[in-house]
């Protein structure tokens, strides 16, 4: 979601992207990684973006992480976890 929204010139930032080392010590809520827009001007733009560009079928085969070995949706072009990009 954040490179969709970066390639189109939104500012966003990940908050808790790293977070997953600290589970355990914090509620869940408070540690999943969460997509924030910077600017206030592109949340409506956003929000546009991210309901048309859901993929909604076909999503693709799911894939494991090369750095950190976990496995991952295929909606997601890079792991949740570390970040490292998908490698096909
Ligand atoms: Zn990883």
């Amino acid at each position: 979601m954040q490179s969709l929204l970066e390639s189109r010139g939104i500012r966003t930032f990940i908050r808790n992207e790293y977070g997953s080392s600290v589970v355990g010590e914090l509620p869940f809520v408070e540690v999943v990684p969460q997509l924030f827009v910077l600017e206030q001007k592109d949340l409506a733009r956003a929000k546009e973006l991210l309901r048309l560009d859901l993929p909604v079928e076909n999503p693709g085969e799911g894939w494991v992480c090369a750095e950190c070995g976990i496995d991952i949706d295929g909606n997601f072009s890079r792991c949740w976890k570390c970040g490292t990009d998908r490698r096909d």
